[in-house]
């Protein structure tokens, strides 16, 4: 069975806020629409490394993708590249380091920022280099990669929480502030994504601690949610993922045959 995926990884979005401050995320596990399951990232809790760890499988010790600094393409198979080799069709409205991990690094702003190339493997792109580019933009440029192109896969990466917990620490409530706006902005497209058949999948490559930054073991930089939204999920509340799992997940919703760590008991068994 293959279904359209959307995921979206809230940059920094740690389990507190993540599980307190969503109420309409909450609302959907409410109604039997949605499930919530928390994550302990992989480690070490940063961003470029997580990011290759949920686009690829592969944690950050065994990818090399390792800390933030480490500027060159993937050498794994990430999820865009086996949907491209299933002839399906990409797009991410994302921070450019995802350009660099999977279409052309380093990133050039000119070149890469808006990217239509059917061979790369992220074909349509739309992406930002600003630590604050507004959540709400990035939601509208990944609504329109959506119209436009009719992604089989597409990533939404917005970096709002992030930024609002190393300016002010994941203990404040401009932090707490941010994730409940992206509560605000998911509800204004879920309902139309999931009436056309997507699957989505919202977490967060890591979370945040009160020191305003993230990168080791404390469960404030460490859990993450995981929202499941849309039919082919079983939502048992009670079932364990790990964020390796969510490439092979992904793949196994679009119907592509992979050899990554996945979750099959987390959908339903028809498929
Ligand atoms: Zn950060």
């Amino acid at each position: 069975m293959r279904s359209k995926v959307i995921l979206v990884v809230i940059d920094g979005l740690g389990w507190q806020s993540g599980h307190d401050g969503m109420g309409y995320l909450q609302g959907m596990c409410a109604a039997g629409y949605a499930s919530l399951h928390q994550l302990r990232c992989e480690l070490p809790s940063l961003s470029r490394p997580l990011y290759e760890c949920i686009l690829t499988g592969v944690p950050p010790v065994e990818s090399g993708i390792v800390h933030n600094d480490v500027v060159r393409l993937s050498t794994e198979q990430s999820i865009f590249s086996l949907a491209r080799a299933a002839g399906l069709k990409t797009a991410a409205a994302a921070y450019h380091w995802i350009s660099e991990l999977y279409n052309r690094a380093p990133y050039n702003a000119v070149r890469d920022r808006l990217t239509d190339d059917e061979t790369l493997p992220i074909q349509h792109g739309l992406f930002y280099h600003l630590d604050h580019y507004p959540d709400d933009h990035l939601y509208i440029d990944a609504e329109l990669l959506r119209r436009r192109h009719d992604p089989d896969f597409l990533l939404i990466h917005p970096m709002g929480v992030d930024d609002a917990g190393h300016r002010f620490g994941g203990d404040s409530p401009q932090y707490r502030n941010a994730a409940r706006y992206n509560d605000k902005l998911l509800s204004q497209y879920l309902p139309q994504w999931l009436a056309e058949g997507y699957q989505v999948l919202v977490s967060s490559d890591h979370g945040m601690n009160a020191d305003h930054t993230h990168g080791g073991v404390q469960p404030e930089e460490r859990l993450v949610p995981l929202y499941l939204l849309g039919t082919r999920f079983c939502h048992d509340s009670t079932a364990q993922l790990r964020q390796t799992e969510l490439c092979g997940l992904i793949a196994s919703l679009l119907g592509i045959t992979h050899d990554k760590p996945d979750n099959p008991a987390i959908l339903q068994t028809a498929a």
